[in-house]
């Protein structure tokens, strides 16, 4: 019997207790004795502490198999690495996170990988960009910092269908939100420094999809040198635990700050897939469990007005990053997005003045009354 993921949070790949020990200890140990099994070592990422978070992030998308990683990038670059070799071409969706942007426009160039980027929410434009020679197809379940939810029904029939490998970026959703691998994508990527995690203290990545398909990542990885070390695995697997917990209150919180914004005067517009203005918020409620902690708006008064609201703001922390316990704000064009051209900004649809909330899990009626004074001095 498959249980609820509260229950899969807590139980799911537990296999074995050492000792007794209710908590899998730390292996601070970088190899193994030699014994019959494959040789043991960090790198490899088959030491307990890394073998008990694979299982469970399986089991959490419904897949075969998972594998833990130094960082989102490091999870990201492997497996996209496993997709393509030169000469190959691949299919990237427009606006995607910063640092995968520009692995894709740089590394994947070198390797004489060539790329299109296009609008994965307008099928009936794809076969004009498949060619001979495309492998896979990128997107992002909820893009950011647009919060965009791409056609991801008819990006996994089309890969299908095409014979490509489809890899999504599921940091956003979580798998509490959407369990991508389940739904029908080849390679599920997440940044677990952000929900998985949720304390803000740890960089890491996971890869989740068919066994045959993580293991290709594993390996690039192990060549690569991007594994997970004990103490971080460690703190990911205690973080991990209270993920449907913490995504119930970013989702109810961030929807009640989205409604706050969308109907404030001096707010020129509010991006959240909760809200029924949202383009894609049908397609959003049809496939996901909830509509996640993240959110993009833009003020009237332009820059200077997202300058000062920033400044304003007593509980957000202006910060990069996302999807820990506390509420963070940003300018994308000065931290996600940072490394992009003038040129490519505006191909993204990412301004000047946007800024994006990384909704956390403090009270909402707080967060509202914090937002509510700091747009009264913009
Ligand atoms: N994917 C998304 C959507 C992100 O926002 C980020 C980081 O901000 C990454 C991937 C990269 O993750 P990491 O910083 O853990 O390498």
């Amino acid at each position: 019997m498959s249980h609820a993921i509260d229950t899969q949070l807590i139980h799911a790949g537990e296999e074995s207790r050492i000792d007794g020990a209710i908590r899998m200890p730390i292996f601070q140990t970088a190899m193994f004795e030699h014994d019959d099994a494959p040789l043991r070592y960090i790198r490899y990422n088959n030491t307990p502490n890394q073998r008990v978070l694979n299982r469970k992030l399986a089991i959490l998308e419904g897949a075969e198999d998972a594998l833990v990683t130094g960082s989102g990038m490091a999870a990201i670059t492997s497996a996209i690495l496993s997709t393509v070799k030169p000469g190959d071409h691949f299919l990237a969706q427009k606006s995607l996170y910063g640092g995968t942007q520009k692995f894709i426009l740089n590394l994947l160039a070198d390797l004489n990988v060539t790329v299109s980027f296009f609008d994965a929410d307008a099928p009936e434009t794809w076969n004009a960009v498949l060619k001979r020679n495309t492998r896979a197809v990128y997107v992002e379940s909820i893009t950011n910092p647009l919060v965009q939810v791409c056609d991801l029904e008819q990006i996994i029939e089309f890969s299908q269908s095409n014979n490509l490998i489809s890899l999504i970026d599921n940091t956003f959703a979580s798998p509490y939100n959407y369990q991508a691998a389940n739904a029908g994508f080849d390679y599920s990527l997440h940044s677990a420094t952000k929900y998985l995690n949720g304390h803000s203290d740890v960089v890491a990545g996971v890869v989740i999809g068919k066994e045959e398909l993580v293991q290709k990542a594993a390996k690039n990885l192990a060549q690569l040198g991007g594994a997970l070390d004990p103490n971080s695995c460690f703190l990911l697997h205690r973080g991990l635990q209270t993920l449907a917990l913490r995504m119930r209150q970013h989702n109810a919180t961030a929807q009640s700050l989205s409604e706050f914004l969308y109907s404030h005067p001096k707010v020129l517009c509010t991006n959240y897939p909760g809200l029924s203005s949202h383009p894609q918020h049908e397609r959003a409620t049809r496939l996901f469990h909830g509509f996640g902690g993240m959110l993009s708006f833009e003020l009237k008064g332009g820059i200077e007005a997202a300058n000062n609201m920033i400044t304003n703001l007593q509980i957000p922390v202006f910060a990069p990053s996302l999807g820990g316990v506390e509420s963070l704000i940003t300018r994308p064009v000065i931290s996600s997005h940072s490394g992009l051209t003038p040129d490519e900004l505006e191909a993204s649809g990412i301004r000047d003045h946007l800024l994006r909330v990384s909704v956390g899990i403090e009270d909402a009626q707080d967060l509202i009354a914090d937002f509510e004074k700091a747009l009264q001095k913009v």
